[in-house]
């Protein structure tokens, strides 16, 4: 079974899975070519034994990921029990395997090669997206001309729309200039970071509020399992209910122990996605009108909340509060802005740090700013 080798590389499969890029072939393959293999199946009427040596199936490895097992508890006769093997993975990094196997349950459609701006842009007047299409054209001269048009989907047939097609081009040119408005400039990325540096050295209360939090949701849910348990010993629920309430109980536990485990083992771990965070914002200004259309396209997807138009072939963001920076790149550049915009930052983060969840790739800065940037932004 799960001994010291082989520990890294099933956590390194889960790691792997939970990434959600790669399929249960893709992992098979992996743990393959690290030595995991299929055992020799003794065949009970020959008495002959197979083989052995092959790659796991993609079944095989789906058992291993729904096995409870590796993040230290187990089943016996139906019930599950907090087991005194030591985990493997941790509670938090199973439910994430378990979500990308419902994930990629679903059926998806087989792809062709989409254009970059696709589903980027949509139309200002029926909402509908803009999509682009191939065009080839032979002169009588013998040239073919190849081009990119993108242009309103119209699926929405019952709102009339005559919004004119736009050459791919166009459409770069105007989605980098919409972009240079509103990201971070470069320059802020190394005070962001240090700044984040510092903070690491102050986190210490939040650590303490937050396992303060989380042990008291962990006093309540023992209590509840034992309430469960009197209630079941008074006969006053079924078995059958008795373990199917015990054991939500019981992940419910595990989920918080481990939670518990994160924040004191990293009490700053949010910092990491946070200095991604900033990392990933300074990597939307080293976009120019030189770029290549899906890298374009992929520094706008990296911003939630861009919510571009197209209306009379140009383009914009809608509300102009939906931007990912609301600082323009040349008026802002002022301690000050840094300043504030750094606080904004890290309450956002905190915030979501706090609650459990995971840095949100457009920390809602703008609600914190608008306000005192319009004066910044009539300026330019
Ligand atoms: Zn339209």
């Amino acid at each position: 079974m799960v001994n010291k080798k082989t520990a890294p590389l099933v956590r390194a499969a889960f790691e792997r899975y939970a990434r959600g890029d790669q399929r249960l072939d893709d992992i098979a393959e992996f743990l393959f070519q690290n030595g995991i293999k299929t055992h020799g199946i003794r065949n009970r009427t020959t008495g002959k034994k197979s083989a052995g040596g092959k790659k796991w199936t993609a079944d095989r490895v789906k058992n291993m990921f729904n096995d409870i097992f590796y993040y230290g508890d187990f089943k016996y006769a139906g019930e599950i029990y907090a087991g005194k093997q030591p985990a493997i993975i941790d509670k938090l990094l199973f439910d994430k395997v378990q979500r990308t196997l419902a994930d990629r349950g679903r059926v998806h459609k087989p792809k062709s090669e989409p254009l970059p701006f696709n589903r980027l842009v949509r139309c200002g007047n029926c909402g509908c997206f803009v999509t682009g299409s191939h065009k080839v054209r032979q002169q009588k001269n013998g040239n073919v001309h190849h081009w990119v048009y993108y242009r309103c989907s119209h699926n929405k047939k019952s709102v009339p729309c005559r919004e004119p097609e736009l050459r791919d081009y166009d459409l770069a040119e105007q989605l980098v200039t919409v972009l240079r408005s509103f990201t971070m400039p470069c320059k802020w990325g190394d005070f962001f970071l240090s700044r984040l540096a510092d903070n690491e050295l102050v986190t210490k209360n939040d650590t303490d509020l937050l396992v303060a939090r989380h042990s008291g949701e962990l006093d309540e849910v023992n209590a509840k399992i034992k309430r469960l348990f009197d209630a079941y010993l008074d006969g006053d629920i079924d078995q059958d209910s008795y373990r199917e309430r015990r054991a939500d109980l019981l992940s419910n536990k595990k989920s918080l122990e481990a939670k518990i485990e994160r924040v004191l083992v990293g009490a700053d771990f949010w910092v990491e996605p946070m200095r991604n965070w900033v990392k990933n914002a300074v990597s939307l200004c080293e976009i120019g009108f030189d770029s290549q259309h899906a890298d374009i396209a992929s520094a706008f997807r990296k911003i939630d909340g861009s919510n571009l138009f197209l209306q009379n072939k140009k383009i914009a963001a809608a509300g102009g509060s939906k931007s990912h920076f609301p600082f323009p790149n040349t008026a802002a550049a002022s301690g000050a802005a840094e300043k504030n915009s750094w606080q904004a930052l890290c309450a956002a983060n905190a915030n979501t740090a706090l609650s459990g969840g995971k840095i949100p790739k457009d920390p809602d800065l703008v609600h914190h700013h608008s306000r005192s940037l319009h004066t910044t932004q009539a300026r330019r």
